[in-house]
């Protein structure tokens, strides 16, 4: 089912999801890597895994070769956990590439799953894929 576009977007940017990252999921380019950032961890949290495969690096260590399997595991991700906060702490883009460090706040029933990462983003054919990360 299609997110409300009236409720609050999913990324946690307190923007209605319709100005916030749907735009980014209907296809439209993305002009930040934050804004990319921000987009994947809504389209986790909304289980749109097509949304975070075609998001990702086609040689970033994430990116997987067989789809169908790739998408089971997002789509297993997304409904195991729960997606309670995200934060932006820093993000640089120089030419070609750019890093954005973030605090997601993750949940899995009773488990705390949270994680900081420094994601690094390449553009690729004009547009900003992530490419891998490092957690810290
Ligand atoms: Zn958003």
């Amino acid at each position: 089912m299609p997110p409300a576009p009236n409720l609050p977007c999913a990324c946690h940017s307190g923007i209605k999801y319709k100005r916030c990252c749907r735009m980014a999921h209907r296809g439209m380019r993305v002009e930040t890597p934050e804004a990319l950032m921000r987009s994947r961890y809504s389209a986790f949290a909304l289980g749109l895994a097509s949304y975070v495969m075609d998001s990702t690096h086609p040689e970033g260590p994430s990116h997987e070769g067989d789809s169908s399997a790739w998408e089971r595991s997002i789509l297993e991700f997304s409904r195991e956990t729960a997606f309670t906060g995200l934060e932006i702490l820093d993000a640089s883009e120089e030419g070609e590439e750019a890093s954005v460090s973030f605090r997601a706040t993750l949940r899995q029933g009773a488990k705390d799953v949270s994680f900081t990462e420094r994601s690094r983003f390449l553009r690729h054919e004009g547009r900003w894929l992530y490419h891998s990360g490092v957690l810290s």
